[in-house]
């Protein structure tokens, strides 16, 4: 009998440092970064771990980096706080957990995967969140584990400017930088993970895609497993995870050609910059954006093996 098929996925988000302000050192610190998060995630899958766990694994693993707007890197809001947002989702049951403008949590993706084991509800946001985290007994860090010069520096500029973040300046270029990843276990289930900071000098209790299942996160055995990173409003209106997945069950559409259609069609018609990685049961791996680039990387059993920043 073959082998099981494994495959993973994994990005750290659509709006990366533009070419001409990326040095050699700093692609090198992405790099690697986004190859040990993979390799965390690939880990898991081929010591047999389910596919929840390796996108949990690989996404906590890009939280605690400072480099991605998730977790430690996460962005500071209009008032000079980190507000996250995580969602969860698994493709057997379609069972999913999701936080929203959490603070002070270490690792918001293992939040929302106790939303999805441990409590009756899927969605789960701010002071609620917290306290559920707190009985959880959910890893917290302080301010200072979160607070990081460059992003202080980015919001400081915003805040002068008195910049929202949907507008495209330069000096939000660095406005994505959600992670996510997506897997295929021996198993054959699929699971999505996304994680965010959300947008640099957001007000309001602004909500972006990321937490939410069906835009942002979305997986489902019948058809594929999708995280997304881009410009949150539009995704939530193209609900853009679902698209893709439904056009697959719906439209008979490949997997490549949904991604296709969403990405490079569809959200464009609606005015939305970003990216998704997605695959399938057969672990087939797309990765597309329609920015200049996307931190992204991606392994399989089928030798599949790519670390990427730009097209
Ligand atoms: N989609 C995220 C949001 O709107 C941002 C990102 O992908 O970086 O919050």
């Amino acid at each position: 009998m073959d082998k099981p098929k494994i495959s993973i996925a994994i990005h750290g988000g659509a709006g990366t440092l533009l070419r001409s302000m990326m040095t050699p050192e700093k692609e090198q610190q992405y790099l690697d970064a986004l190859k040990l998060a993979r390799d965390v995630g690939y880990a898991i899958l081929e010591n047999g771990g389910s596919a929840l766990d390796a996108v949990e694994g690989a996404v906590r693993h890009l939280e605690d980096s400072p480099l991605f707007n998730a977790g430690r890197g996460s962005v500071f809001t209009h008032d000079g706080k980190h507000e996250m947002d995580a969602s969860i989702m698994e493709g057997a049951g379609r069972k999913a957990g999701a936080v929203s403008l959490v603070r002070n949590i270490k690792n918001p993706i293992s939040l929302a995967r106790m939303v999805m084991d441990r409590s009756e509800h899927v969605f789960m946001a701010g002071e609620g969140a917290m306290e559920f985290a707190r009985a959880q007994q959910a890893e917290m860090a302080d301010d200072a584990y979160f607070f990081d010069s460059f992003r202080h520096q980015q919001w400081q500029q915003a805040q002068s400017s008195g910049a929202i973040q949907l507008d495209h300046t330069p000096l939000d270029e660095k406005k994505f930088g959600t992670v996510g990843a997506v897997a295929l276990d021996a198993s054959g289930n699929l699971a999505a993970a996304t994680s965010t900071g959300g947008m640099t000098n957001k007000r309001f209790g602004r909500v972006g895609d990321s937490p939410m299942i069906g835009a942002g996160t979305y997986a489902n055995n019948v058809t594929c497993a999708v995280s997304c990173t881009g410009s949150g409003e539009y995704f939530i209106r193209g609900v853009v995870a679902y698209d893709v997945s439904s056009m697959m069950e719906f439209g008979g559409k490949s997997l490549h050609a949904a991604c296709e259609e969403v990405v490079m069609k569809r959200l464009l018609e609606l005015g939305g910059d970003g990216g998704l990685i997605a695959l399938n049961r057969a672990g087939e791996i797309v990765m597309r954006f329609n920015t200049e680039g996307m931190y992204r990387a991606a392994r399989s059993s089928s030798g599949v093996d790519e670390v990427l920043i730009y097209s």
